[in-house]
C-alpha cells in the first residue's frame, strides 16, 4: 500500500495531549480509588456543567445506559419502544432484552435520522416510549417529535452515542443540547467516539432531578443506602481511569467537533458535485458534530467505489449495512411500524470516510481524488 490513511487516529490525538492525560492517569494510581471516587464525580459534574445544568449519571457503557434508561421508566413486558430501523443494534437490542417490544420505523434519506412523520403512524395504544437516535452526530428534528410524543403521553430517550456536543434550536430561538431534550438521553464514551475513552464508558443525562436519582439507584444495584436495595437494578459504573481521561478530552471536545466539522466541509465542498454521490445534508435545526461522515452512493455502485478505494489504501466504512428488519435476531420479535424502503435502501448505499480530528487537508486530499477518479471510471 502506497498510504496508509486510518479510518480514526486515537494515536495521533493522545500525543496533542499526552501530557495531560498522562498525568490524569498517574494521579488515579497513586490515589488508588480505581471505582468511584472524586475522578467520576468531577467528570460528572463537568460534563452536568458542559450540558447547561442537567444531571448526569456514568455508567459502564452506551448500551448500558440505554438499559438503563427504559429500566427506569417502569415499563411493562409487551410494552412498545418505537426505534429507527436503521442504526447500531444496541439502540433496539435493550429494547428486547427487558421484554419490550421494538417498533422500528423508517429514516429520512436525507439526514438518516427518523421523524415525527415516520413515527406517527407507528404509534399505536401499547406505544410508550420512542428511541430517536442521533445518527453520525446530527440531532434528529426533535421539535415535531416532541410534540408528537407529548400528544400521545411517551417518553423519549435519546441515543446520543454519535452526537455528544451537537446542539438543536426550537422554533422559538432556544438552543438545547443532544441528550438534553427528552426524558432521558444516553451516551457512550467507547473509544472512536466524539468523546471517547480508553476504554468502555458511557453516562446518562436526565433533566428531572428525581428521575436522574433513580437512574443512579439503578446503575448501583438499585440501593441508595448501601446494601439496602429498593429496587433492582445493574452494576453499570464508569471507572476512574476513564473518568480522569474523559475530563481531560471533555475541556477539547468543542475544539474537535470544530475539527469534524472543518473536515467535513472540506469533503462536501470536493464531492458535493459528482452524479450518483450524496454529501450528508446539515438541518437549519441542528448543527452537526460528524461522528461519520456518510455519503450516498446511487445506482448500486457503493461496493465497487469502497473496493476502489481500499485498492488505494484507503479505508472506508459501511455503517450499517443490514437494517434492523433484515436482523435475523430481530425478526420474530420486532414490529413492522410502516414501510421500511428508506432504511433498506440507505444500508444498500451508505459509505462512511475516514473522519476524526486529526485529518488534514493533505490526507483528505488522497481520499477526494481517489473518489473522483472513481467516478470518472465508472
Ligand atoms: C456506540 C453506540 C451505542 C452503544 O455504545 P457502547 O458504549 O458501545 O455500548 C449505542 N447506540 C449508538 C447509536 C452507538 O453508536
Amino acid at each position: 500500500m502506497e498510504n496508509s490513511i486510518p479510518m480514526v487516529d486515537l494515536h495521533g490525538q493522545y500525543l496533542r495531549i499526552k501530557p495531560d492525560i498522562d498525568a490524569a492517569m498517574q494521579q488515579v494510581v497513586d490515589s488508588g480509588a480505581f471505582i468511584g471516587g472524586p475522578a467520576v464525580s468531577t467528570f460528572a459534574a463537568h460534563l452536568s456543567d458542559y450540558l447547561g445544568g442537567c444531571p448526569v449519571v456514568t455508567c459502564a457503557n452506551g448500551t448500558d445506559a440505554l438499559q438503563i434508561a427504559l429500566m427506569a421508566l417502569g415499563l411493562h413486558p409487551g410494552d412498545e419502544v418505537i426505534v429507527p430501523a436503521f442504526t447500531y443494534v444496541a439502540s433496539a437490542e435493550v429494547i428486547a432484552l427487558l421484554g419490550l417490544t421494538p417498533v422500528l420505523v423508517d429514516v429520512d434519506p436525507a439526514t438518516f435520522n427518523l421523524t415525527a412523520a415516520t413515527v406517527a403512524p407507528a404509534i399505536s395504544p401499547r406505544t410508550r416510549a420512542i428511541i430517536p437516535v442521533h445518527l453520525f452526530g446530527q440531532c434528529c428534528d426533535m421539535e415535531p417529535l416532541l410534540r408528537l410524543a407529548a400528544e400521545y403521553s411517551l417518553h423519549v430517550i435519546e441515543d446520543n452515542a454519535q452526537a455528544i456536543g451537537a446542539q438543536y434550536t426550537f422554533g422559538d430561538g432556544h438552543t438545547a443540547f443532544s441528550g438534553t431534550m427528552g426524558t432521558i438521553g444516553c451516551t457512550s464514551f467507547f473509544p472512536s467516539k466524539n468523546l471517547g475513552c480508553y476504554g468502555d464508558g458511557g453516562a446518562l443525562f436526565a433533566p428531572d432531578a428525581q428521575l436522574a436519582e433513580r437512574i443512579r439507584m439503578i446503575a448501583n444495584h438499585g440501593q441508595r443506602v448501601k446494601y439496602h436495595h429498593d429496587i433492582i437494578g445493574c452494576n453499570s459504573r464508569l471507572d476512574a481511569l476513564q473518568a480522569a481521561i474523559l475530563d481531560v478530552k471533555l475541556r477539547h471536545l468543542d475544539e474537535y467537533s470544530e475539527a469534524r466539522q472543518r473536515a467535513a466541509h472540506y469533503y462536501t465542498e470536493h464531492l458535493h458535485n459528482i452524479d450518483g454521490l450524496v454529501c450528508p445534508a446539515e438541518l437549519s435545526q441542528s448543527t452537526h458534530v460528524y461522528h461519520q461522515y456518510t455519503l450516498r452512493v446511487l445506482d448500486g455502485r457503493r461496493d465497487a467505489l469502497k473496493a476502489h478505494l481500499a485498492a488505494h489504501g484507503i479505508p472506508s466504512m459501511v455503517y450499517y449495512p443490514l437494517p434492523l428488519h433484515h436482523q435475523e435476531a430481530f425478526r420474530t420479535i420486532s414490529r413492522i411500524g410502516g414501510d421500511l424502503s428508506v432504511a433498506t435502501a440507505c444500508a444498500d448505499s451508505v459509505l462512511s470516510l475516514p473522519m476524526h480530528t486529526e485529518l488534514t487537508p493533505a490526507i483528505q486530499d488522497t481520499v477526494i481524488d481517489a473518489v473522483i477518479q472513481f467516478f470518472k471510471q465508472h
